[in-house]
């Protein structure tokens, strides 16, 4: 016979389990000898960054969904959980060149594209693997023969696919456009990659030259020397006269030409509800430009300095502009008001520079074009009627008006990138021969690529391979925004475009998609959820998955950001040495409620390690009591027959009946910590503290095997999805050697009787509970034993039957009567619980006396107590200035207090 060793220690055991599972082929629903008819279930894993470690956040996702993947796999499905990582084009080139500036002291222009492109291969080489190992430690149980890179051979395929799909039915479109550039990554951003920070800023009031007619105010002085017009509300009685006008002069010394406008828009009361309109630095005045007719002049280069032709400004950084420009006001006498006010600067997500909106040639994709294949709506519109019919739902469901509200205000999307790494934008412009071009690989070292392009793009050619005569050719330096291979990610993974052949689904893309659910957080829900949405629509024709759950942030136990250079960071691989990587998962999956933060510290993690050591206490204790690893798995399905059994042993059945309904009903509603909470109360409190320690007093030996072999083997598999190693290894010690992965959830018995043994039981715990509470009350030793005497009432042949429980389950009772009614026995403790009356004769037990003075002085320094806080509550000043939260937790204690006091003046009256 085998035996459990005498305390778990997850170290060894992961990775022997982890090897078994992968070795099975289980993880790869192909292998799982379903029935034909056996439906799909289907998460892919939001793809890790290729440069990021494992941190709690990705623990976090992993648990989530490795928790819900063998759920559905116990229970029947097509299982398939799909892993991969992202090139991440931005992030990745940004660690590369911060490397190498700090290693070797280069640029990336010092080293050329291709030699560029080289450094980033071999140093994703190395970090690709190694958050692929960390995604393994996890016990996640991904389908590694499906991997897939955003960046390998097969996306790139279906990359360029869609790019010439979108660009053929004139969804992609190139055109001219502010961007929110970064003068530092040299990059365009999407509005939800900038940032914005609070900062104090001078505000200035001035004139353009001495007899212009209206003053305006400005922030950015420095690019009032390309501003072509001067908006005002038509409703302005100061200004509409002046609407229609035009004015020429000089500005700090740069000739002007100013129109003056009318825009609704413009607000009367902010500055002096005039607006100096520079088309080509801002989305607002571009705009005005476009429907104005104005002339677009660009003050700012990409390197954030002053173009040429601007005289004296030419070549200065915007700043040095800015001051300059001040200076000239000040000296000419134009500055009539300077003051610091409050704005928000808005900076790259990734360097926090600070963005200039510039006009540049990019490549769109087009939210608003109607298209054929999406039945004449736009990707838009059909985007927001999926998740407004609820093809698509939210969890928690506050964020489908997030999403929509975010969508309804969508503009075109800009996905060309000037960085080097990434997708390469599928288009070729034909090289013209009178003018020298740099050969396409050293394209990228010019910081001027934007104008070699413009000078070339007379004729162009978008595929999916490079034209034939590549040598007449150029291709686009620029690369494409990462969201927008990410956006493919459910379906490209899946085989598309070869899956998809004449408009039907054929392979993996025919069997998993769409996926059943999307689980990432809700940080990321505008910038990658909304495009997987359209992208899918458009490449497949439906949406990419049913449902969307949105988890929160993890953070320390104090509720602060974890951050390396705080030190409150939580490495999960030294946590899983530490304490297992069950009970890591535990402690991310308990108290993690959907789009809400978790706090998490190593005293969480440790109490969690403490549940799964007791559950294989528990484990070993039935195992050595009852010899139940001789037992056939066959005998989880069937139960003793219901005649030898007792209260206790139906109560615990009932009880289990009903924890496999809950927890079932709370998975399918991704109440993970609920299904956890009711986990770990059965387990510790029922199992345990309850009908283990009654199963030393009964004994009917033979049912209560049969029930400890039923309760705690269903057990394993309804925490497997939760802590999967333990459950695992105890599965196999003492069960079978079969996978506990792929055996069958529990089953549910919708006709077990549910009432009288749960309502009879909790009576019986009431009534022990009663008693142990007064042996603490009155700090009773433990080896003094005690009298009871209880009036039963209508409860009494009940009771009487459970004579032998109530003596014995940590009672400490040496005499206990039992009766219908009775006398009010003196110098008792007196309880009474559901009209069953309790008396404990004290007389001999304790010094009454003595006792009765304890009371009397607690009696006194609790209702002073409460005097004080009473007090505090009747200031009307602190219950309305004082935090909501303070007063409450005020409010609580007098309501502790009060309560405290009713028991205390019964114990008084009890024995007095
Ligand atoms: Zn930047």
């Amino acid at each position: 016979m085998k035996e459990l060793s005498k305390a778990y220690s997850p170290g060894e055991n992961e990775t022997t389990i982890y090897e078994k599972w992968e070795e099975s082929g289980y993880f790869n629903p192909d292998n799982l000898n379903l029935p034909e008819d056996a439906k799909p279930y289907t998460i892919v894993l939001p793809p890790p960054n290729i440069t990021d470690k494992l941190h709690l956040g990705h623990s976090s996702m992993l648990a989530i969904e490795d928790l819900l993947i063998r759920y559905h796999r116990m229970n029947g499905y097509r299982a398939l959980w799909l892993p991969g990582t992202d090139h991440a084009a931005i992030a990745t080139q940004n660690v590369v060149e911060k490397k190498l500036l700090e290693e070797e002291k280069k640029t990336r222009h010092d080293l050329g594209r291709e030699k560029f492109l080289e450094k980033v291969w071999e140093f994703l080489d190395e970090t690709q693997a190694t958050i692929l190992k960390q995604t393994r430690r996890m016990g996640a149980s991904l389908d590694w023969s499906r991997e897939a890179f955003t960046f390998d051979e097969q996306r790139q395929k279906a990359v360029a696919t869609m790019f010439t799909d979108m660009y053929k039915e004139g969804v992609i479109y190139q055109g001219e456009r502010i961007v929110n550039w970064c003068p530092r990554c040299h990059s365009t951003l999407a509005d939800d990659e900038v940032e914005h920070q609070d900062q104090k800023t001078m505000f200035y009031t001035f004139r353009y030259w001495k007899d212009f007619p209206i003053s305006i105010s400005t922030t950015r002085p420095e690019t009032k020397i390309g501003d072509t017009a001067v908006a005002v509300n038509p409703k302005d009685e100061r200004y509409k006269k002046f609407i229609g006008q035009e004015f020429e002069g000089e500005f700090c010394g740069v000739p002007l030409k100013i129109k003056i406008i009318g825009d609704r828009e413009v607000d009367m009361d902010f500055g002096t509800g005039a607006l100096g309109v520079t088309p080509a630095h801002s989305m607002v005045d571009w705009k005005m430009a476009e429907n104005n007719d104005l002339e677009i002049k660009k003050v700012i280069d990409e390197d954030g300095k002053i173009h040429d032709g601007f005289g004296k400004f030419s070549g200065l950084t915007a700043k040095e502009a800015g001051k300059l420009v001040v200076k000239k006001l000040k000296a000419s006498d134009l500055l009539e008001k300077e003051e610091e006010i409050d704005n928000a600067l808005s900076t790259c997500y990734r360097c926090d520079t600070a963005i200039e909106p510039l006009p540049s040639k990019q490549w769109f994709v087009s939210v608003d074009k109607k298209l054929e294949r999406l039945g004449g709506k736009s990707l838009k519109e059909k985007a927001i009627e999926v998740a407004k019919n609820k093809e698509v739902s939210f969890i928690p469901n506050r964020f489908e008006k997030q999403y929509i509200d975010w969508m309804e205000n969508l503009h075109d999307w800009c996905i060309s990138r000037q960085i080097w790494f990434g997708h390469r934008i599928p288009v070729w412009y034909r090289k013209v021969e009178s003018r020298k071009f740099t050969p396409s690989n050293d394209l990228g070292s010019k910081v001027e690529s934007q104008e070699s392009k413009l000078k070339i793009n007379d004729e162009i050619y978008v595929g999916i391979e490079p034209p034939k005569d590549i040598e007449n050719w150029t291709q686009d330096p620029d690369v494409l925004d990462t969201w927008f291979s990410s956006g493919m990610w459910t379906f490209s993974t899946l085989g598309w475009p070869d899956n998809f052949k004449d408009g039907k689904k054929i392979g993996d893309l025919a069997e998993f998609h769409p996926t059943q659910v999307l689980e990432t957080g809700y940080e990321i829900l505008t910038l990658w959820v909304s495009r997987m949405i359209m992208m899918s629509l458009f490449a497949v024709g439906e949406i990419p998955f049913e449902d969307v759950y949105l988890h929160g942030m993890v953070l320390d136990e104090n509720g602060k950001k974890m951050s390396k250079s705080k030190g409150n960071g939580i490495d999960p691989i030294d946590v899983i040495e530490e304490f297992g990587t069950d009970a890591v998962r535990l402690s991310l999956l308990i108290g993690n409620t959907p789009g809400n933060n978790l706090r998490v510290g190593e005293e969480k993690i440790a109490g969690m390690r403490n549940l799964v050591n007791k559950l294989w206490n528990i484990s070993r204790y039935i195992e050595t009591t009852y010899q139940i690893s001789e037992v056939d798995k066959s005998d989880l399905d069937t139960l003793p027959d219901d005649e030898n059994l007792t209260l206790a042993d139906r109560w615990i059945l009932t009880k289990f009946n009903e924890l496999t309904l809950k927890v079932t009903q709370d998975i399918q509603g991704y109440r993970f910590s609920e299904a956890g909470e009711k986990l770990k109360e059965f387990t510790w409190n029922d199992l345990a503290d309850w009908y283990l320690e009654i199963s030393k007093t009964e004994n009917n030996s033979e049912e209560k095997t049969a029930i400890l072999q039923f309760v705690l083997g269903n057990l394993l598999k309804l925490w497997h999805p939760f802590i999967p190693f333990v459950t695992e290894k105890l599965w196999q010690e003492l069960f079978t050697s079969d996978f506990l992965m792929i055996s069958p959830w529990p089953k549910i018995d919708s006709d077990k009787q549910t009432g009288e043994a749960l309502k009879n039981f909790s009576l019986l715990q009431n009534v022990i509970t009663a008693i142990r509470n007064i042996r603490t009350q009155y700090k009773i030793a433990p080896k003094q034993k005690i009298e009871v005497v209880i009036y039963a009432h209508d409860k009494l042949s009940f009771l009487e039957k459970q004579t032998e429980l109530i003596s014995n389950l940590k009672t400490g009772i040496d005499k206990i009567t039992m009766k219908e009614s009775g006398d009010k026995i003196s110098r008792a403790h007196y309880e009474i619980i559901d009209e069953v009356e309790i008396y404990v004769p004290l007389q001999d037990i304790i010094d009454i006396p003595t006792e009765l003075k304890r009371l009397e002085e607690e009696i006194k320094s609790t209702e002073n107590f409460i005097a004080g806080i009473s007090k505090k509550l009747d200031n009307k000043s602190f219950v309305e200035n004082a935090p909501e939260m303070v007063v409450n937790k005020e409010k609580e204690k007098l309501a502790t207090q009060e309560n405290k006091l009713k028991n205390l003046k019964k114990y008084f009256e009890n024995i007095s």
